[in-house]
């Protein structure tokens, strides 16, 4: 991976633009909280899109028509967090390990309308471990889901301290 310290809203912007027709197309109110905020952290900018297009995507496929989708970012001393919300079909509490294994999409019959391969959050999960990240789930059936990416803001050998 490139590592280089990368301010990320803009990286958030560009993927706003990439998406937000098929937002549109949906009806579905795409926000990004305080785009003008500056966060630094030490990350693959390339990577870090891909992390971030395929939670958007995900948010707008599995959001129905009407829905709202909010990509918000936030900071501590050692870490950035990314977070990704959306108001759709939720995902049940016993799925959430098996969603980021290759190949798995949750009940064929409600997902099978966006034609996915199931392979989205698996590459979102080996990039983030690669960045020494992770990601977290909250999701409730028929209300939402939010996706909190967490990578240190840096990966040098001054990580964590
Ligand atoms: P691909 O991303 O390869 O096109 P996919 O979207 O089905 O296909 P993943 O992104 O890995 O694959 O997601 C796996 C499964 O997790 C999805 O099929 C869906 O069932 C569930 N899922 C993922 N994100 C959400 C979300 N925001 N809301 C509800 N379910 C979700
Ligand atoms: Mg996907």
């Amino acid at each position: 991976l490139d590592f280089q310290k990368v301010d990320i809203m803009p990286v958030l912007m560009d993927t706003f633009e990439i998406l937000e027709k098929k937002a549109a197309k949906k009806n579905i109110c795409f926000e990004i909280v305080d785009p003008k905020r500056q966060i630094v952290c030490e990350t693959d900018s390339f990577r870090l899109q891909q992390v971030i297009i395929n939670l958007v995507s995900n948010a707008i496929a599995y959001t129905p028509p009407n829905g709202k989708v909010t990509v918000s970012v936030s900071e501590d001393k050692d870490e950035v967090f990314i977070k990704v919300s959306d108001t759709g079909i939720g995902i049940d509490e016993k799925e959430f390990p098996r969603i980021f294994e290759r190949f798995y999409r949750v009940d064929k019959d409600r997902s099978r309308e966006s034609g996915g391969t199931g392979l989205g959050l698996a590459i979102v999960k080996h990039i983030l471990e690669a960045h020494h990240g992770k990601i977290t789930i909250d999701s409730k059936l028929d209300e939402g889901s939010t996706f909190t990416v967490i990578i240190p803001r840096s990966q040098g050998s001054d990580r964590g301290k």
